[in-house]
């Protein structure tokens, strides 16, 4: 176990808060014992051992023992930056103990690729020069998580990226945001309490092995509202003044990006759990999860659950029957969409006992993406919800591969005619050569996403793919939506709705 960093004030009243010192200790006495932390044990509460350490925890914004989303209700408004530094204390960390941490830690990428943020600062760290980019494009129409941390937890957000900045030796952070998210607001107030607060912006930093951790100069970045706009080198091309579409390149962003520089894109929840790790060290940070799921993990649960869009936070060894039950769920649904819209259909029953990890979620052919959980009611048509996303997904394609501009529209109309009961037996095999002919061929992974995303449908519902081949569609269809596609994008003259 490595040690954890010391927090020290930086001549700042609020110092080390309360909170982070029990959750720590707690964690601490936990994992000596063998067992897994629980973060939703009320800190200092004597009878904590008793009630759940190792159990799978799940909570909304501000329940007990949540770790990023612990503090105020989601109604109690943004964690100001007193009321941050008072649960966490001020940051106080050389870089070499960042690195250890980061090695620790494991902390992999939270917005869908899973990559390990480790591997980009290596990389960056050995390129000279570079840039930070804090990627808050939350594309998935249906996840609330990044809004929620930007919106409710923000320092802990720019914390991660301070840290990230230290380790680099840069003062160049961007923080990118699809426009009208709501998220600018709330980052530029937090910016502002910084620097109010003295976290003087840094000209140039170097990779020390000082203590302080000096903020960098923010800048904060806008681009359209576009599903693949999300994607890390589309957000890196639009923070460098071109289109926020993905484009080709054989280097990885974190050595080279689009204007040479090394660029490290990280989501904001990976950043926020950085922000944590360095607080209390990185094994510690690890056993609030599980063995294959470290760390916590934060979900947005959708579709015909009790609050669409209510995000919550997991900790210890979670099932997506335990996520499920937090959404107001109390058996198996017909089916649950995991990872987003370019995720994967698992049938409910599978889904129940399955672990929200990415072993456990690759057995049944998921994986968690975005952290998206959606549920379908029983009666409601998997076919039909399936079409309408492929039909939106193919609309939001950059529309620079052939696999996008012809194929992906090709899989939609079939989809299509597949959920309104016109099709024949052959369609579904000439559906499936479809998938096939995309599957790989595209500059990104969005078709990909979308192809495993029919192939699952195919799978899960094969008895209404029977249905609908016999005898027009299922009453199901004619329902209204379970999942909230949004309609087709208004494409300006101006970059063709790309800057
Ligand atoms: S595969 Fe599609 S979304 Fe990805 S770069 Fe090509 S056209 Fe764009």
């Amino acid at each position: 176990m490595s040690t954890p960093v010391s927090i020290r004030p930086r001549g700042n009243p609020l110092s080390l808060g309360r909170l982070a010192q029990d959750i720590a200790r707690e964690a601490r006495a936990a994992q000596s014992e063998g067992i897994v932390a629980d973060p939703l044990m009320p800190v200092g509460d004597s009878d904590a051992a008793e009630r759940g350490v190792g159990r799978a925890l799940v909570g909304p914004v501000g329940s007990l023992g949540t770790v990023l989303l612990s503090g105020p209700t989601a109604g109690g408004g943004p964690a100001d930056l007193e009321l941050h530094l008072a649960r966490w204390g001020a940051l106080a960390v050389d870089t070499a103990t960042i690195l250890d941490v980061l090695d620790s830690s494991e902390i992999d990428g939270r917005g869908g690729g899973g990559f390990p943020l480790r591997r980009k600062v290596d990389a960056a760290r050995a390129a000279g020069h570079p840039l930070v980019i804090v990627n808050a494009s939350e594309s998935e129409p249906a996840s609330r998580k990044d809004a929620t941390l930007c919106t409710l937890r923000p320092h802990l957000v720019l914390d991660g990226a301070a840290l990230v900045a230290k380790a680099l030796g840069t003062s160049d952070v961007v923080v990118h945001m699809h426009r009208g998210s709501g998220m600018a607001g709330p980052l530029r107030a937090a910016i502002e309490q910084r620097k109010a607060a003295g976290f003087a912006a840094a000209d140039s930093l170097s990779p020390d092995q000082s203590h302080t951790v000096v903020d960098p100069a923010w800048r904060l970045s806008e681009g359209p509202d576009r599903y693949v706009s999300g994607e890390s080198s589309a957000v890196a091309s639009s923070v460098e003044g071109g289109e926020a579409r993905p484009y080709f390149t054989t280097s990885p962003l974190a050595v080279h990006g689009p204007s040479g520089r090394p660029t490290v894109v990280s989501n904001v929840e990976t950043l926020a759990h950085l922000a944590v790790a360095v607080r209390l060290g990185g094994d510690v940070w690890r056993a609030f999860g599980s063995d294959d799921a470290p760390g916590t993990r934060l979900v947005t649960l959708t579709g015909a659950v009790a609050e669409p869009g209510l995000v919550v936070e997991a900790s210890g060894p979670v099932t997506l029957g335990d996520l499920l039950q937090a959404g107001g769920l109390d058996h198996p649904p017909a089916a649950v969409l995991v990872g987003g819209f370019g995720g994967t259909w698992v049938d409910g029953a599978d889904a129940w006992s399955t672990p929200f990890s990415r072993p456990g979620l690759s057995d049944v052919g998921a994986g968690p993406g975005c952290g998206m959980v959606g549920v379908l009611p029983p009666g409601a048509c998997g076919l039909a919800e399936t079409a309408r996303i492929v039909a939106y997904l193919a609309g939001e394609s950059a529309g620079q591969c052939g696999s996008c501009v012809s194929g992906l529209p090709r899989l939609a109309a079939a989809l299509g005619d597949l959920a309104r009961g016109r099709m024949r037996r052959r369609g579904v095999r000439k559906t499936a050569s479809i998938a096939d002919e995309i599957f790989g061929s595209g500059a990104c992974g969005h078709p990909d996403a979308v192809v495993r995303l029919v192939r699952s449908a195919l799978d899960v519902f094969a008895g209404d793919v029977e249905a609908h081949l016999d005898g027009g569609p299922c009453a199901g269809a004619e329902l209204a939506p379970v999942f909230m596609v949004p309609g087709p994008r208004r494409i300006d003259s101006s970059g063709g709705g790309w800057k």
